[in-house]
């Protein structure tokens, strides 16, 4: 994305789904109603039933596509809602997907635990290898999924080269924004044919509303993502796709604060004594870090991972003992938050899948929020101290193959 492409995007935000015409509201109102009058049989009314379309989703789901240069977005009551109507929307019985082994778990679930009674199968591979991901690709691969930076140890995937093997063999991609949103980084300039979003996280941003969205730029798929939602449900909810909205409004300036601290933080923890490994892409793999600059606008996220040298009581001590930085299953908040993804987010993933994608017992992931850096360092330092005055050796990087 050029400066000017930035400047646009943020301008477009403070004015999310706002109306402009004389007497209309600023605000987009939460129009709270099933159904739409009809003036006679062969009315074209623009909305009928809110499970094909409203009013307030509609604006939220125009600004959503504004943000990719696409078309108005598909939005969801959840992310996953959104997972899995791109995954009915695409796949028959017999076919197959290719997907990132470093995932949200609750992909992995659905992948695993649902769509195999429909026959469709999937293999989870190393994303960050695109060799690997070409050689998992088979004549049945219809689509090839991935999650970029991944939950939690922020492993990155080339968008560009796994899009040019998995087009050139006939399949699809779709990427997995959460982390990064479009501010950050753009999937489908790199060549993916699907943004996949849980609104849930940073777009909404106050931790009030569930949502999911689906961008692309093919009017084809378009209509069939909107032909799927309408039949099978799932659409927003008039609410919640208003909260979203009031909540995007402020993605730009909360993710600058929240990014600039999550790199002190990640810069902090990396000289710690305390601290074994630290996942953020500035502390990773040359090879991940060139991929980091070519994808990611400006900054790497709000989210930096960490291992503590003490492991899972070390972990566990953490965790139990912060105050300012809150102990929930969630990223994207204004506060700051704290997760232990062995036992949370991952906690249904088998260990030896969990540890083969690096979430080991002793990781902690924090979700950077707004509150002054000073202040979350300070709860983190209450616990583990402070760095050591020594100038410490290199911290292990991660291994790219995460
Ligand atoms: C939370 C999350 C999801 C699922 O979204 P819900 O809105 O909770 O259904 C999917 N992918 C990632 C990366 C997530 O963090």
């Amino acid at each position: 994305m050029t400066s000017t492409q930035r400047t646009h995007f943020e301008t477009l935000l403070p004015h999310a789904g706002q109306g402009s015409l004389d007497g209309e509201p600023l605000v987009t109102p939460i129009t709270q109603s099933t159904t739409f009058c009809r003036d006679g049989l062969t009315s074209e009314a623009q909305h009928c039933y809110s499970r094909q379309s409203n009013p307030t989703v509609a604006a939220l789901e125009k600004t959503l596509g504004q943000l990719e240069n696409a078309p108005p977005a598909v939005c969801y009551s959840t992310g996953l809602a959104a997972e899995s109507a791109l995954f009915l929307s695409l796949l028959s019985a017999g076919d197959h997907i290719v997907c990132s082994r470093a995932l949200y778990g609750g992909t992995t679930r659905i992948l695993q635990q649902i769509f195999p009674s429909f026959g469709v199968e999937t293999s989870f591979v190393d994303t960050t290898s695109p060799e690997e991901v070409e050689r998992a690709l088979r004549l049945n691969t219809k689509l090839v999924f991935l999650e970029t930076p991944s939950n939690p140890t922020l492993a990155l995937t080339d968008l560009a080269a796994i899009t040019e093997v998995a087009h050139r063999r006939g399949a699809l991609v779709a990427v997995d924004n959460t982390f990064l949103t479009p501010l950050l980084q753009q999937p489908l300039d790199h060549g993916a044919d699907f943004s996949i979003y849980s609104t849930t996280k940073f777009i909404e941003g106050h931790s009030v509303a569930l949502g999911g969205a689906t961008v692309t730029r093919s009017e084809e798929h378009l209509e069939r993502l909107r032909f799927v939602r309408t039949c099978t449900g799932g659409i927003q909810t008039p609410f919640n796709a208003w909260l979203t909205l009031q909540g995007l409004k402020t993605l730009g300036v909360r993710l600058e604060r929240q990014c600039a601290s999550a790199l002190s933080i990640a810069e902090w923890l990396n000289q710690h004594d305390a601290v074994e490994r630290v996942h953020y892409p500035k502390f990773t793999a040359p090879a991940q870090r060139a991929i980091a600059e070519r994808q990611h606008l400006g900054a790497d996220g709000a989210v930096v991972s960490f291992e503590l040298r003490s492991g899972t009581e070390g972990a566990k001590e953490l965790l139990k003992k912060t105050e300012l930085c809150r102990l929930v299953e969630h990223v994207g908040g204004v506060e700051t938050l704290i997760t232990h993804s062995a036992s949370m987010t991952h906690g249904g993933v088998p260990k030896a899948e969990r540890e083969l994608v690096g979430v080991t017992e002793g990781l902690v992931r924090i979700s950077v929020g707004l509150e002054p850096v000073s202040a979350i360092i300070a709860d983190l330092e209450n616990v583990i101290g402070s760095p050591s005055s020594q100038p410490q050796a290199e911290v292990t990087p991660c291994p790219a193959a995460l």
